[in-house]
C-alpha cells in the first residue's frame, strides 16, 4: 500500500483501496479512455470525503498535487469518472434517503443513491424525476448532477439542473457548505465569512459582478448545453445568489457533491404517442419547428434514422418485426403528448396531427399504452447498436451528443452523413430531435493507429461543424476529457477565461478532477485512449441512449 493509502486508512471510517484489481476496475468507465488511479476511497459518511480533500489541500500547499476524482456508477462517457489520483467511490456507502416527506415535493439523498433506486420510491408516491438518464438504472444522482443528466422528456421538462434545489458540497480545502437560492440579505451573511466559502462567494460575486456582459455571452443559443459553466443563473437580477446551478454540469471540477436536494415531479397522465415518416430531413426539420411553437410542447419528439433501423435488423432480425418493416423510411420521428387535462391533450394531439400531415409522408396515432411500448422499441433499438460489436469494431462515444439550434437540425443531419462518408464509415442517427441533439456512433478498432487517428480527426471536424451550425459539442453528456480540447473553441477567448477564473476560485490548486471539463489539452488526451473498448461496466443492462 502506497503512503496516500496508508495515511487514508488510517483516517477515514471508509475502505482504502489500492489492489491491481480494483485500480484496473476504476481505470475505465464508459469512455475510450482509461486512467489507472493510485488509491480508491469508499468513503464512509460526508466526513470522510472532507477528511480526504483535506489531506490533498494540505499535499497541495506542499507542492504535491493529488488528484481527486468523484464517482458514481462510472457510466460517464467522456473519461470524467477517471483519474490518476484518488477515485471517491461514492455508491458503497453514501447512498441513502436523508429526508422524505410524502406531503412535500422535496426529497434530500445522499449522491451516490442510484438514480433508479429513487425513481421507484418516488413512483409509488406518483412522482417522479423527470431529467432522469437513459442510463438511470444503474447509475446515480451524483453522477446525474456532475453532468447535467437529462433525458428524452427533457424537452418539455428540462433537465438536472431543474430539479436540484440545493446541495451540500465538500469544498477543494475539506470545508463543506450549504447551497441553495440566497436572497440579498443571506447572501452578504456568505460574504462576510472569514473562511474559504466566504472567500468563493466574494471573488465569484465580484467576478460576475465585473463581468456581466461575458456572462451573458456565455450562453449558446440552443435549447440544451451542458459545455462550460452555467454562469448566467448564479446571480439573478433580483439579487439573489445561488451556487447550486454552477456545481451542476461542473463533473466534479468545482466541488464535491455528498447531498442533493431535489423537486420531484407528479406523473404524468398516460400520453398520446404519434409515428410519423419523413422522406427528408428539411421535412423533419419544418415538422419540428411547427411542433415546438405549439402552447405546449410536445413531452418528447424522438428520432432514429432508417439506417438505424437497417443496421439493428441485421444484428436481430426479429427485434422490430412487429412494429416497423423493410423498406424503411428515410426518418422515423416519434411524437408523445401530454397534458394533466385529457381534453387539452386531445386539442393538442389534433394539432400536431394537422402539423405533420403538412410534412410527413405517414402517420400512425396511438393510445393504447402496450401498443406505445411496443413502439417505443423503434427508438430503443439504438441500444442494440451501441452494445453490438462488429468483428474488433466497436461502437464508441465519440462524436455522440452534438447539439444545433433546431433551425439546423437539417443541416446537421446531412453533415453527420458526409463526415461517416468520408471516413467510409457506417452512419445511423438518433436522438432528441425536438432539441436538434443527435447521437451517432462510429464503428472503429481503437486498437488500430488507422482507427486511432481516425478518431481524433472525426473529433475535430464534428466539433468545427457543430460549431459552424452555432450549436455546442455536448448537451448532456458533458465534456469531460473527450470534448475538453474543443470546448474553448465554443465559446469566445474572454467567456473561456471566465470560466477559467471561477475554476480557480473553487479549486486554486487543481486538485478536482484535473484534465477534466477545463483546460484540457488534446496532448493529454492522446496518450489516454484505450486500445480496447468495451461496455463492461453496464453489460448487465441495455439501456436506450
Ligand atoms: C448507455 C448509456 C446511456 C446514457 N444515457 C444518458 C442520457 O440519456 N442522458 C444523460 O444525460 N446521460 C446519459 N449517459 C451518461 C451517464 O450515464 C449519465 O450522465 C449518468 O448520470 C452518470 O451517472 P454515474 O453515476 O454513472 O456518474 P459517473 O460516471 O460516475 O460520473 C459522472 C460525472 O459526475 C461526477 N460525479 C459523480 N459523483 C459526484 C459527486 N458526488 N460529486 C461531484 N461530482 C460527481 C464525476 O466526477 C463525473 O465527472 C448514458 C451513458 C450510457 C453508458
Amino acid at each position: 500500500m502506497n503512503k496516500v493509502a496508508h495515511y487514508l486508512q488510517e483516517h477515514v471510517a471508509g475502505e482504502v483501496m489500492t489492489s491491481n484489481d480494483a485500480r484496473g476496475y476504476f481505470s475505465t468507465d464508459n469512455s475510450i479512455f482509461s486512467i489507472t488511479p493510485s488509491v480508491i476511497v469508499y468513503p464512509k459518511n460526508e466526513s470522510d470525503v472532507r477528511k480526504t480533500a483535506r489531506f490533498a489541500w494540505q499535499l497541495a500547499e506542499r507542492g504535491r498535487i493529488l488528484p481527486l476524482t468523484a464517482r458514481g456508477n462510472g457510466t460517464d462517457l467522456t473519461g470524467a469518472a477517471i483519474g490518476h489520483g484518488v477515485i471517491l467511490a461514492f455508491p458503497a456507502h453514501l447512498n441513502k434517503v436523508k429526508y422524505f416527506d410524502q406531503k412535500d415535493s422535496k426529497i434530500t439523498v445522499e449522491a451516490g443513491i442510484n438514480f433508479g433506486k429513487l425513481q421507484q420510491l418516488l413512483m409509488s408516491y406518483y412522482r417522479f424525476i423527470p431529467a432522469a438518464p437513459a442510463s438511470f438504472e444503474y447509475s446515480t444522482i451524483g453522477g446525474a448532477v456532475g453532468n447535467n443528466a437529462s433525458s428524452m422528456r427533457s424537452l418539455k421538462y428540462g433537465d438536472m439542473r431543474s430539479y436540484v434545489s440545493g446541495l451540500r458540497v465538500v469544498l477543494a480545502n475539506g470545508e463543506v457548505i450549504e447551497t441553495q437560492r440566497l436572497n440579498k440579505k443571506e447572501l452578504n451573511k456568505k460574504l462576510g465569512l472569514a473562511t474559504f466559502e466566504g472567500e468563493v462567494y466574494r471573488s465569484l460575486d465580484k467576478l460576475l459582478e465585473e463581468n456581466r456582459e461575458l456572462v451573458e455571452k456565455s450562453v449558446i443559443n440552443i435549447t440544451k448545453n451542458a459545455a462550460g459553466y452555467d454562469l448566467k443563473d448564479v446571480k439573478l437580477d433580483d439579487g439573489s445568489f445561488d451556487l447550486t446551478p454552477l456545481f451542476v454540469g461542473s463533473q466534479g471540477t468545482l466541488g464535491l457533491v455528498s447531498e442533493v436536494t431535489l423537486t420531484s415531479q407528479p406523473l404524468k397522465s398516460e400520453p398520446t404517442l404519434i409515428t410519423a415518416y419523413f422522406d427528408s430531413s428539411n421535412d423533419l426539420q419544418s415538422a419540428v419547428l411547427d411542433l415546438r411553437s405549439l402552447p405546449d410542447m410536445p413531452s418528447a419528439m424522438e428520432l432514429v434514422d432508417s439506417q438505424l433501423l437497417s443496421m439493428v435488423s441485421e444484428i436481430n432480425g426479429n427485434y422490430l418485426k412487429d412494429v416497423i418493416t423493410p423498406p424503411f423510411p428515410k426518418f422515423v420521428l416519434l411524437v408523445e403528448i401530454d397534458n394533466e387535462s385529457e381534453h387539452k391533450k386531445n386539442k393538442e394531439v389534433k394539432k400536431a396531427e394537422k402539423i405533420l400531415n403538412k410534412y410527413a409522408q405517414n402517420l400512425h396515432i396511438e393510445d393504447n399504452p402496450e401498443r406505445q411500448q411496443l413502439i417505443w422499441k423503434v427508438r430503443e433499438a439504438s441500444a442494440l447498436l451501441s452494445s453490438h460489436n462488429d468483428g474488433n469494431l466497436n461502437p464508441l462515444p465519440l462524436v455522440d451528443d452534438g447539439i444545433v439550434p433546431v433551425d439546423q437540425l437539417a443541416a446537421f443531419i446531412n453533415s453527420i452523413y458526409s463526415l461517416f462518408s468520408r471516413e467510409h464509415l457506417k452512419v445511423a442517427i438518433w436522438g432528441h430531435a425536438g432539441d436538434a441533439n443527435l447521437h451517432v456512433q462510429p464503428y472503429l478498432n481503437i486498437g488500430q493507429v488507422g482507427d486511432r487517428q481516425k478518431a481524433f480527426r472525426m473529433m475535430e471536424e464534428f466539433c468545427k461543424t457543430v460549431r459552424e451550425l452555432g450549436g455546442s459539442t455536448t448537451a448532456q453528456y458533458n465534456e469531460g476529457r473527450l470534448r475538453g480540447p474543443y470546448s474553448s473553441k465554443l465559446f469566445t477567448q474572454d467567456v473561456y477565461d471566465l470560466f477559467t477564473k471561477v475554476k480557480n476560485i473553487f479549486d486554486p490548486y487543481d486538485i478536482l478532477n484535473p484534465g477534466v471539463k477545463i483546460n484540457v489539452s488534446i496532448d493529454e488526451v492522446k496518450p489516454i485512449l484505450r486500445h480496447k473498448y468495451s461496455l463492461d461496466h453496464v453489460y448487465d443492462h441495455l439501456p436506450l441512449s
